[in-house]
């Protein structure tokens, strides 16, 4: 077989199935394509070669005596490092202060891609702590994209997006608390869903914002990112907001896919000032072979839709100062070399374990919750959630999905929006009311712009229509076929050429 990474994850497992390859040289495949190109990518920030290879052998050996496999068998996985393994490698969370942390559990995600005979090969890069758009805020180097290595992958996720997307592994998981799965998945031209809160449990995901933090897969194409939700959903325990709601059969729902008589509803507030006029032309034309395709087009208008941004940054920022408050030096994570007392030694480890935009997120986060501010700040923001779900409802209950652009531009250039973080924040201007609301949302390729780069369609849905999302997500997939589409980098089979 020519490139065995260009296949997907499911026609690698049929490939396996019919014996065509093997678990062992797939891995082989997947670390062999990381140790050509993760030096100008940079998506991952620590990989497990030796490991991964004898799991991959085991599986191959279960495989010819007979065994019956999980439905994972054998396919390289790549995860974000703010999920807890405890197999030797670190969880970072690409921050100073988790820098040598070894997490003695697995992440309930961890735990199912190993049952499912996954073989996960490393840990992807974010930025700190997941706060961010650009995985520029990582304190161990950016994420380049690989369709142009001068610009972000997108954030938070940009490691697994861009893993996936420069065929390092055809699977990864990600988390989204704003957008961070399918910000990166847009920028980097590959499929990402963020479940329904509650859907996938978080236990042994490193909390950022508990009410709006949840686990997604990455995968070139809708059918592997059902097939990876199959096995991350489900009931657990140790997430008490995790939900106990049978999954239902996604690749099932991918496979009947069809656009008639679908009830699509267009929000107005989604295509206004500050849309690049070229992604709004790819978002039209997508939506337009929905209609072609039998499609009910249906204009609808969320009013709270403007306050979105704001309601998050307050929101996010009020838990994520309460969630790293348990980097004390005390527990775990970086502690001050000598420090002269108790005090000096908390302030002095938080003020070299994090970094600047951390410390903005606590800063802000401390001032929205502090007395004389809660209501006025927090108070009102959680009022807002309410208005802003309020529309989603309203809408919900006239149509099937929204459907809109994933992020306002394409990729743009490293170092363009660090100095400006407000800037940097509209970037999720239509991502974070689907965390606000709690409601699944996914990202899917609509095309390209004349540079080259990848352009994403957001569709959302009530809580709990992941099926739905993706049947409707397949049928852009299918006319379009933009998974086939190859980064320049990865002409000459593995030999870098800058696009
Ligand atoms: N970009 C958003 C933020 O910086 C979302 C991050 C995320 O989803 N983890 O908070």
């Amino acid at each position: 077989m020519a490139d065995l990474l260009e296949l997907t994850a499911t026609e690698m497992t049929a490939a396996l199935e019919r014996r065509e390859t093997t678990s062992r040289d797939l891995v082989a495949a997947s670390l062999a394509r990381m140790a050509s190109l993760d030096g100008q990518v940079h998506a991952f920030l620590s990989t497990r070669s030796e490991a991964a290879r004898k799991e991959a052998e085991a599986i191959d050996r279960r495989r010819l005596a007979g065994e019956k496999l999980g439905p994972l068998a054998g396919l390289p996985v790549a995860i974000k490092d703010n999920l807890c393994t405890s197999d030797g490698l670190p969880t970072t969370c690409a921050s100073r202060m988790l820098e040598k942390f070894h997490a003695p559990y697995d992440a309930n995600v961890v735990e199912k891609i190993r049952a499912a005979d996954g073989v996960i090969v490393g840990k992807t890069n974010l930025d700190e702590f997941a706060m961010g758009s650009s995985t520029e805020n990582s304190a161990f180097g950016p994420t380049h994209n690989p369709w142009n290595l001068d610009l972000v992958p997108g954030g938070s996720s940009g490691g697994s997006a861009a893993a996936v997307a420069a065929r390092m592994a055809p699977l990864a998981l990600g988390s989204d608390t704003g957008g961070s799965i399918r910000l990166p998945a847009s920028l980097c031209g590959v499929v990402g869903l963020k479940p329904t809160y509650g859907r996938v449990s978080r236990y042994g995901l490193v909390a950022f914002a508990s009410s709006l933090d949840q686990i997604g897969p990455f995968g070139r194409t809708v059918a592997d990112v059902a097939l990876m939700l199959q096995v991350i959903a489900g009931w657990d325990g140790r997430d008490s907001t995790s939900v106990n709601r049978p999954a239902p059969d996604y690749a099932a729902a991918v496979r009947s896919a069809s656009a008639q008589g679908l009830r699509i509803g267009l929000p107005r507030e989604f295509f206004a000032a500050g849309l690049d006029a070229e992604v709004e032309r790819l978002v039209r034309e997508a939506i337009a072979v929905y209609e072609k395709a039998g499609a009910k087009l249906v204009e609808v208008s969320l009013p709270h839709f403007a306050y979105a941004v704001e309601t998050y940054y307050i929101v996010a920022t009020a838990e994520c100062s309460s969630n790293l408050a348990r980097y004390d030096g005390v527990h775990y994570g970086h502690r001050t070399a000598e420090p002269s007392d108790l005090i000096e030694m908390m302030s002095r480890s938080r003020a070299e374990g994090f970094g600047p935009e951390v410390k903005r997120r606590i800063m802000l986060g401390t001032y929205v919750l502090s007395s004389g501010y809660y209501d006025a700040y927090y108070l009102k923001a959680l009022k807002v959630r309410q208005l802003i779900k309020g529309d989603l409802d309203r809408a919900f209950a006239q149509v099937d999905c929204l459907m809109g652009p994933t992020s306002p531009t394409a990729a743009w250039p490293l170092g363009a929006k660090t100095a400006d973080p407000l800037a940097m924040y509209l970037s999720d201007i239509y991502t974070v009311s689907a965390n606000l609301a709690t409601i699944p949302a996914v990202s899917v390729p609509c095309g390209f712009t004349a540079a080259g780069l990848p352009v994403g369609l957001q569709i959302m849905g009530d809580v709990f229509t992941e099926d739905r999302l993706l049947a409707a997500a397949a049928i852009i997939e299918r006319e379009r076929q933009d998974w086939q589409r190859r980064p320049g980098m990865l002409a000459g089979d593995g030999k870098a050429v800058q696009t």
